[in-house]
């Protein structure tokens, strides 16, 4: 029986990457600081025989060092995951995303991991002209957050020069599903707006709208992170992407079309940091890691919403 390590098990990604693992026969020990994750997401993992969380922050050394002793894969989601927190407060997104990630990786060479995925962003593209986007493009992080992703993935790659540990990074493009918070000031757009207009109010759209998104549903994203780790991949960072592109105006087309409702956007002054169009090309993963996206932004906007309406 395989074992994983997860960091940012408690995160919307995390905890459902981790229930996947579990599904597939893995022993998953989950890590997390209750930062930005939520105890709530542990809540079935933790009826589960395979399944062991430790409270813990990546940035501690020693009991990273102890937590990956025997493990075969890593699967690093753990981050302090949003652009506007990170103009908010760069500090605390370079320490937890840059220190921690360091933290992991090198925990993981000492221990012989076999493989370390590692989330990366499309946000690291930042707004370079051009689209799709490939990864032989120039990266142009423009937010303390892109930056910290691209170290991450910098830094995963040079691991797998420097020592004998395969490294893959996934750039996410703006991942959605069940389980994602819809609270507070930094809440991703998806769950924010389905959470808003089922309880009939106004979702805010910053800027006109048009600005567009490559809105991934989180099953296709565990998906790739499962064969990243089990493939012979590494040394690569590829998009997870569904090779789509949505405005944000739309968005609330199809959020309305779903609910039966007809309920009208509030817009306001764009955000700084904020990348204008975001769509993956996905040749690089189907070539690097046999990935292809299986669920289709329709069916896994209808999923969320159909989550959010039970919840
Ligand atoms: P999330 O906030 O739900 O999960 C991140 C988890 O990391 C949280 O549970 C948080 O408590 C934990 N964490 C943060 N700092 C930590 C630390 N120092 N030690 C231990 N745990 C810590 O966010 P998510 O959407 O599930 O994101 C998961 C990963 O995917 C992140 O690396 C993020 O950068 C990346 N990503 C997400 C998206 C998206 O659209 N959701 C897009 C691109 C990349």
């Amino acid at each position: 029986m395989s074992i994983a390590v997860v960091t940012g098990a408690a995160g919307f990604i995390g905890s459902s990457l981790s229930e996947a693992l579990l599904d597939r026969g893995y022993r998953v020990r989950g890590v997390d600081n209750l930062t930005t994750g939520r105890r709530t997401n542990l809540r079935s993992l933790k009826n589960r025989d395979e399944f062991e969380f430790h409270e813990v922050d990546i940035r501690d050394k020693s009991a990273m060092n102890d937590l990956v002793e025997g493990v075969e894969y890593v699967f690093h989601q753990a981050a302090v995951p949003s652009v506007p927190r990170s103009v908010d407060d760069p500090i605390t997104t370079t320490d937890a995303n840059c220190t921690g990630t360091a933290t992991v990786l090198d925990a993981a060479r000492r221990a012989d991991v076999d493989t370390v995925v590692a989330a990366s962003s499309s946000s690291v593209y930042g707004s370079s002209t051009g689209l799709p986007k490939v990864e032989s493009m120039t990266p142009d992080p423009e937010s303390p957050y892109a930056l910290s992703k691209y170290y991450t993935e910098k830094l995963a790659i040079q691991f797998s020069d420097l020592y004998d540990i395969n490294t893959v990074a996934l750039r996410y493009f703006n991942v959605f599903g069940p389980g994602q918070d819809p609270n507070g000031e930094y809440a991703a757009v998806i769950p924010k707006f389905v959470q808003l207009m089922l309880d009939g109010d106004r979702p805010t759209i910053y800027g006109d709208g048009e600005q567009s998104r490559d809105f991934t549903f989180v099953d296709n994203v565990i998906q790739a992170n499962i064969q990243a780790a089990e493939g012979s991949a590494t040394g690569v960072a590829v998009n997870v992407g569904c090779g789509g592109q949505v405005t944000i105006n739309e968005l609330v087309g199809h959020i309305n079309d779903i609910l039966g409702t007809d309920i009208e956007p509030i817009h306001d002054s764009p955000r700084p940091g904020d990348v204008r169009h975001s769509h993956a090309d996905l040749k690089s993963a189907r070539e690097e890691i046999e990935y292809e996206p299986k669920v289709d932004f329709q069916e896994g906007l209808e999923r969320t919403v159909s989550y959010f309406k039970n919840a």
